[in-house]
């Protein structure tokens, strides 16, 4: 499969929607120590002692990955590990007969189950004999998904899209589809794994890492945190805004009181520390960018309450809380986040929900 015939999947981001810098203080506040400046696909960058920066390529709106080599003494520890894809194979097996030569690959660690992230673990830990370290609940999640493949969607996934009041034509053509993409570009995972959790301190080589979990991008996406380094996965990335959507599996979620949450958990953490994000580059600025990603959030509540002085369904709101226009290959990932933001507000008692005849959900301020 190349990589232009890889599957759309619901964890593409919009991008870059409204959380790009848009002024001259944004710019100043975030600071990139390496520029712009990325590794070539299949190459190795150590942005600081012990800790080693390549790129891959992913077959979505958005178009690479940074994924990053520990130096664990006697071996080499790798967090995340790109789509299971060809060319991202190809890339690995450069590293390993290239920079990495020498010594073997001794553990594979993944913040959160997205196939970005989680899609080469399974070749790599059989490739190396390793365990897959991750939380409990994104293997858990990846094992279930992995498994969920049906010729059409279930009735549920059916029922969440009228809900949020897709057009007929976007629901018949959604009836039509396969379900189940996400075993498409993973690789088959270990049929067991090493728990990692929040709290946990991983000693590699000279470093020790402290787990630190946020939530609502991904149920329990693992953080890793050394003195001067935090490696973020997409749990703070500096110009676009991470995924927050509610999915069909959890229809009643409110995964942005999540992320907003993990938002103040992670001021714990060092202003000074070197971000490094699995996408965008390198930065420092880390409080400052929360201090964005909140302000993002609560402008979008904002305008979405003032929307909905007339009750509006989720894809009414579609033009309020996203920049781009959405056509209906973007619906299901416009949804999720739609829906998460109506939820948000419906959850502290600002909106109201109206259902009518046809099953359609709409959302009016109280
Ligand atoms: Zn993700």
């Amino acid at each position: 499969m190349s990589l232009s015939e890889a599957p759309a999947l619901p964890f593409q981001r919009i991008a870059a929607s409204s959380a790009e810098p848009r002024t001259p203080q944004d710019l100043r506040d975030l600071h990139y120590p390496f520029g712009r400046w990325v590794p070539d696909h299949g190459t190795l960058f150590e942005v600081a002692p012990g800790i080693h920066w390549t790129r891959m390529g992913l077959p979505f709106g958005l178009d690479h990955i940074n994924l990053w080599v520990l130096d664990a003494g006697d071996g080499w520890a790798i967090v995340d590990t790109g789509v299971n894809l060809p060319a991202s194979k190809r890339a690995w097996e450069r590293l390993f007969a290239g920079p990495l030569a020498g010594k073997p690959v001794t553990r594979v660690i993944v913040t959160h189950y997205h196939p970005d992230h989680l899609g080469l673990a399974g070749w790599l830990c059989a490739l190396w004999n390793v365990p897959l370290e991750i939380a409990r609940t994104e293997y858990l999640l990846a094992r279930s998904l992995i498994l969920d493949v049906r010729d059409a969607p279930p009735p549920e996934a059916v029922d969440f899209s009228i809900r949020a009041g897709w057009p007929d034509t976007a629901v018949t053509e959604m009836r039509q589809k396969p379900w189940g993409n996400f075993h498409k570009i993973i690789s088959p995972l270990p049929a067991g794994f090493k728990r990692i959790k929040d709290g946990d301190v991983l000693t590699i080589g000279a470093r020790q890492w402290r787990v630190v979990t946020g939530r609502g991008h991904a149920p329990e996406h693992s953080c890793l945190v050394s003195d001067d380094v935090m490696i973020a996965g997409d749990q703070v990335l500096p110009r676009i805004t991470s995924n927050v959507s509610v999915y069909p599996t959890e229809p009643f979620a409110d995964p942005l009181a999540d992320w907003l949450e993990s938002i103040e958990t992670l001021r714990a953490i060092d202003p000074g520390i070197l971000v490094l994000p699995a996408h965008n580059e390198p930065f420092t600025g880390l409080h400052t960018r929360l201090d964005q990603l909140r302000a993002d959030h609560v402008d979008k509540l904002a305008k979405l309450l003032a929307f909905c002085a007339e009750p509006r369904t989720a894809v009414d709101s579609f033009a309020t809380l996203f920049r781009k226009p959405i056509g209906e290959s973007d619906y299901g990932i416009a949804t999720g986040e739609a829906v998460a933001h109506l939820h948000w507000l419906e959850e502290r008692g600002q909106l109201r929900r109206i259902t009518d005849a046809l099953g359609v959900d709409r959302f009016v301020a109280i």
